[in-house]
């Protein structure tokens, strides 16, 4: 029996870039797969920060000065990604496959049109 090729993807609400994003958008920021791991190391630095600052008693105010400059030596230092490829155009942290704090090459591949396609609203049509 002849395979039935299935429609591509393209134009699906979940479709981004090859990608599906149907199961985070059904569940947002449930799987941690999918999470950037930049952004990860990020807030896990951000968090042992603000409870150093609260071990040493920090002043509130002083707090946000602290974490910037911080913020500055650990962005230099590294990026924790050995796929990071660096787009000035892209959200933080500038990288051509990050999507809404994701890692797009985490998704699940789309294979074309299933049953949880839905046309995309005009304005997010690529
Ligand atoms: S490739 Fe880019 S988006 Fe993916 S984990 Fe690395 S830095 Fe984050
Ligand atoms: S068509 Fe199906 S697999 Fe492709 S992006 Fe949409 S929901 Fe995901």
């Amino acid at each position: 029996m002849a395979e039935i090729a299935r429609l591509p993807g393209e134009g699906c609400r979940h479709f981004d870039a090859g990608r599906c994003l149907y199961e985070e958008h059904l569940n947002p920021g449930y799987d941690a797969r999918y999470r950037c791991l930049v952004l990860e190391h990020w807030a896990e630095a951000f968090d042992e920060f603000l409870s150093r600052a609260e071990a040493f008693r920090v002043e509130q105010d002083a707090v946000s000065g602290l974490w910037a400059r911080q913020f500055q030596r650990l962005a230099r230092r590294t990026l924790h990604c050995a796929r990071h490829e660096f787009c000035a155009a892209a959200e933080a942290p500038a990288c051509l496959h990050v999507v809404d704090g994701l890692c797009r090459l985490n998704l699940p591949a789309c294979e074309g049109r299933c049953r949880h396609f839905r046309p995309a609203e005009p304005e997010e049509k690529a």
